[in-house]
């Protein structure tokens, strides 16, 4: 009897009747219909429309900031609030090498480079020691400018970007302490982590903005979207304009300030985001019994299951294991993918991609470490949700 076939068993049990078993669908069990039905019947499915405003509003209460503008989708969101953040062109920005490579991307749509700093075994993300570390041994502070340079290649460094993987938090507080230090500015990517509190404080709302994804695969969906969420008025009025085509507001002309884009959240879509934020709360406890049931099945196995780690509450989004070694994991992908149930991967480390082997990084041997080991599982909402 292959040694898989119980996990395999087991995660089928919980999502009876799908073949293969998803990682992650998305459920619709709200009022989403309702919704764009009215959309269309009012022709309102564009730019404009009550839904995106409703949507930011709903999501600015749940997650404790004081602005959220919705955005076309994650990727974009992150270009947007780094650039809004001050990221130019032949900046660099620091990083994590094990991140979705939309997180590497953006920094590049900016212009800049990235540097990959490595993570801590527990959270995922970006570790505060190795950062520090890094930082006091590769920068100079200029303190009439009070801007860090990179010794080695003379480039301003001109944001930190850590990312809550899988929806655990990172040491989000001592990685802004570090930040303002060094008066770099933090952007949260909180795309997996909707949901996922700090000690008390939601993700995404520590550095000067966090970046929220509502892509399929998502806690919580619009088809496609994000959203940037931010304490500073200036910062949430300049992501507006720049999203927006930089249109200066009057009845009939159009004059516009700058170079903008057009990244709007579609009417349709936040109409689905709204009926989604409705129910959150249990869509976020559903998944939640789900972790804890893969703890409870994991602890008489010799398989790792990756728990919240300490002052966090988790949003579980892709629950995770973790094997021995590559081999152990091949394997496990290899029989469990073979028979019917959906298991992938960590990713690739950015540094290793075609694109980023030429960035600079920090030791990375967590990272390489979590490479190696570590495998989402099916983590979709089960069945309903009562
Ligand atoms: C999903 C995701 C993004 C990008 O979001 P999209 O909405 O798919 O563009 C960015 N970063 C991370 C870590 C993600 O998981």
């Amino acid at each position: 009897m292959n040694k898989y076939l119980k996990v395999t068993k087991f995660i089928k049990s919980l999502y009876p009747g799908q073949n293969p078993v998803p990682l992650h669908a998305p459920v619709f069990l709200g009022k989403e219909k309702e919704y764009l039905m009215e959309c269309i019947d009012s022709t309102f499915v564009s730019y404009v429309g009550k839904y995106v405003t409703k949507f930011e509003e709903m999501t600015a209460e749940f997650t404790g900031a004081k602005y959220a503008v919705a955005i076309v989708n994650g990727t974009a969101a992150l270009h947007i609030a780094l650039r809004i953040a001050g990221v130019q062109y032949g900046d660099e920005v620091i990083t994590q090498p094990l991140t979705f490579v939309a997180t590497a991307n953006a920094i590049v749509h900016c212009g800049a480079k990235p540097i990959f700093v490595d993570v801590d075994l527990d959270t995922m993300g970006m570790s505060p020691e190795k950062l520090n570390d890094w930082i006091s041994k590769n920068v100079e502070y200029n303190h009439s400018t009070k801007r860090t340079i990179n010794k080695t290649t003379g480039c301003h460094i001109s944001a930190i970007v850590p990312m809550h993987t899988f929806g655990f938090p990172c040491r989000i507080d001592d990685i802004v302490k570090i930040g303002s230090k060094f008066n770099i500015p933090v952007i949260e990517d909180s795309a997996e982590s909707i949901g996922s509190f700090y000690k008390g404080k939601h993700t995404g709302t520590f550095g000067l903005a966090g970046v929220l994804s509502y892509n399929g695969n998502k806690t919580i969906t619009t088809g496609g979207g994000g959203m940037i969420i931010t304490d500073d008025e200036s910062f949430a009025r300049n992501v507006k304009h720049l999203t927006t085509t930089a249109k200066i507001p009057h009845r009939w002309e159009f004059v516009h300030d700058e170079v903008a884009y057009n990244y709007r959240l579609t009417n349709l879509s936040a109409a689905v985001g709204v009926a989604q934020m409705e129910y959150i709360d249990k869509i976020l406890l559903n998944k939640r019994n789900t972790a804890e049931r893969y703890k409870q099945f994991f602890e008489s196995s010799d398989i790792e299951f990756l728990r919240e780690p300490r002052n966090s509450i988790s949003n579980y989004w892709l629950n995770s294991i973790k094997l021995k070694n590559r081999e152990a994991r091949d394997n496990f992908l290899e029989y469990v993918n073979n028979n019917g149930v959906m298991a992938r991967p960590i990713w690739r480390l950015m540094n290793k991609l075609e694109m980023y082997t030429h960035c600079q990084c920090s030791d990375i041997e967590n990272s390489e470490l979590l490479e190696n080991c570590v495998i989402s599982i099916p983590s979709s909402v089960i069945s309903n949700l009562s």
